[in-house]
């Protein structure tokens, strides 16, 4: 985790640090487990994508739900970002922090009319349209609305992402998008539509992809529709390749994810067939924004051994952060206070009652005592976001560092957090 891949991060004296502010201090005046960002990392990531796509007209939508709390989207909206979204309640958090409508794409098969008239109202940059049934719907919304939405239609380009089945997203047996043999009749068909206006096409084909080839094979394909769209009239004015580039995990023998630079090489090289027909591409990076810019930190409980494991119990769990046990994902782990010690192979595990709740399998650690600090990293992206109440544990706090000092963005929950709302019956 203190590596280049994680520039927010280092030890100085033996004590991990973030940015210029040790985590031990952040852990004793918020406790744990709470999870501590480093701004300076974020922007970083944001500037790498708007750098890497200098010369072709781009927007950056940051995809929020890789990250969705306040004081992050704030601090995107800042640096120029639009967002992707998901669900009026994306929507909802992103005008709250700040952020832009007019920079809004709303990507999602399930989007209801009840979302759509709420973006219409806020004047979003483009419903990204999922299905033949989606198009007819949003047009009655935008008509019985007095408007005409902005629409992309997301095109399934079945493209193998070369990832993990369940964030891969562009094959035919998966659920986005409308089917590429179809796309073309979606288009005619939306294009004499009285409520909607069609000037994007998008495609979303997958996260943590660690090649950029399956970003170049959608993106030809994409292009293919596009010009031939272009032969019968239909205009499309807005590319939007979806989300961005996997991140470093730290697992021994994993090849690192492309750089942005040569992403952003192999999206202008794929995007040249287009010759002069002049389109603004959209991205929609999540992960690579934010994941490497955050830890999870949690404290050790308890150490047992039995004849074949030796656990490490922390207080941090799979409500916590649901990617081991979900995806079986391996995230880096350091003590926070630098250890020369021996490694051991041990489990880290949280108190959850399942199996299934572990951090980590069979990692080497150097041994930690009870009430020492472990920072799990690459956590800043589908940590706080996947998190629950399972077990009726209340939700981490979540703090951004900058530079020499820290705020706390997010309060711990309390008991009564989690009681909201529930009522005994008479
Ligand atoms: C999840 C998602 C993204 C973000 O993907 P990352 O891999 O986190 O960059 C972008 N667009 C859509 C439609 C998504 O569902």
């Amino acid at each position: 985790m203190t590596s280049a891949a994680f520039p927010g991060f280092e030890y100085r004296d033996d004590a991990l640090h973030c940015e210029g502010v040790a985590l031990a201090a952040v852990a004793a005046a918020v406790g744990t487990p709470v999870f501590v960002y480093s701004r300076g990392a974020i922007e970083t990531a944001y500037r790498a994508y708007d750098a890497a796509l200098a010369g072709i007209d781009h927007l950056i939508c940051y995809s929020v739900k890789a990250n969705s709390s306040l004081g992050i989207l704030n601090l995107l909206a800042r640096l120029g970002a639009g967002a992707d979204i998901v669900s009026g309640g994306e929507l909802y958090r992103w005008l709250k922090a700040g952020g832009d409508a007019g920079k809004v794409v709303f990507s999602g098969v399930g989007k209801t009319e009840a979302e759509m008239r709420s973006a219409l109202e806020a004047g979003i940059l483009a419903f990204n349209v999922e299905s033949g049934e989606e198009i007819d719907v949003l047009d009655r919304v935008a008509r019985a609305a007095g408007v005409r939405a902005r629409v992309a239609l997301r095109v399934n380009p079945d493209v193998d992402a070369q990832t993990h089945p369940y964030i891969s997203t562009g094959l035919t047996q998966n659920k986005f998008g409308i089917a590429a043999a179809a796309a073309r009749d979606a288009f005619r068909r939306a294009a004499d539509l009285p409520g909607l206006d069609v000037r994007g096409i998008d495609c979303h084909i997958g996260s943590q992809l660690t090649k950029t080839s399956p970003f170049s094979d959608a993106i030809a394909r994409l292009c293919e529709l596009i010009l031939s769209l272009a032969s019968e009239g239909i205009r499309i004015t807005d590319l939007d390749i979806g989300g961005g580039l996997g991140i470093d995990y730290g697992k021994d023998g994993d090849a690192p994810p492309p750089s942005h630079d040569a992403y952003g090489a192999a999206v202008k090289q794929a995007m040249s067939v287009l010759g002069d027909h002049q389109v603004r591409l959209l991205v929609e990076p999540g992960r690579s924004i934010v994941g490497p810019a955050g830890v999870l930190l949690a404290r050790v409980l308890y150490n047992k051994d039995n004849e074949v494991k030796h656990f490490t119990i922390v207080d941090a769990a799979m409500n916590d952060l649901i990617r081991p046990s979900f995806y079986g994902s391996h995230h880096p782990m350091q003590p926070v206070r630098r250890s020369a010690a021996a490694s051991r192979v041990t489990d880290v595990v949280g108190p959850i009652c399942e199996t299934g709740d572990f951090l980590a399998r069979d990692r080497a650690l150097p041994p930690m005592e009870r009430g020492e600090l472990l920072a799990i990293g690459a956590a800043g992206a589908y940590g706080f976001t996947m998190s629950s109440n399972y077990n009726t544990r209340p939700r981490a706090a979540e703090v951004l560092v900058s530079g020499e000092t820290w705020t706390v963005i997010r309060d711990r929950e309390t008991l009564e957090h989690l009681v909201r709302g529930e009522r005994i019956a008479e």
